[in-house]
């Protein structure tokens, strides 16, 4: 635990988290305050863990697990058809709050997100010279 972290504050004084939803053995799934559709949810490792560079593999494997369990449950629940996961992770990412938390963005067709009308406004298209390039650089073994 983190003494200075709010999240790990609110593992300790479950009476900080009044919106909690679910639990798992290494994770807690809550409410977030400022949600950009009705049932966004955060879903938090138990143990501190700035982003993902420093979280131990049983501890995502378990913040993973429960999201998947959390979206089950938004779609029975409150009607959704799919979600976004969203996860800023380090300084470079814009992650507001330094203890990893994975966003459950529930969301239904035709809802007023248009993610994807953000995402084609951000699109590149490097040849594939560069492609090759850049994986070479990138590998981690021989590849096929
Ligand atoms: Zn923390």
């Amino acid at each position: 635990m983190a003494a200075d972290c709010i999240f790990c504050r609110m593992v300790q004084d479950r009476s900080l988290m009044p919106y909690w939803i679910a639990e798992s053995d290494r994770a807690l799934a809550f409410l977030d305050i400022h949600p950009i559709r009705t049932g966004h949810t955060l879903v938090i490792p138990k143990s501190h863990a700035v982003d993902l560079a420093g979280i131990t593999d049983a501890d995502w494997a378990d913040v993973a697990g429960l999201s998947a369990r959390v979206l089950n449950i938004l779609r029975r629940r409150l009607g959704t058809t799919g979600e976004n996961l969203f996860v800023a992770s380090g300084p470079g990412s814009e992650q507001s709050v330094p203890h990893l938390h994975v966003h459950v963005v529930p969301r239904t067709a035709g809802d007023d997100l248009h993610f994807t009308d953000w995402w084609a406004t951000k699109q590149t298209s490097p040849t594939p010279t560069d492609l090759a390039a850049l994986a070479k650089k990138i590998r981690v073994g021989p590849g096929p």
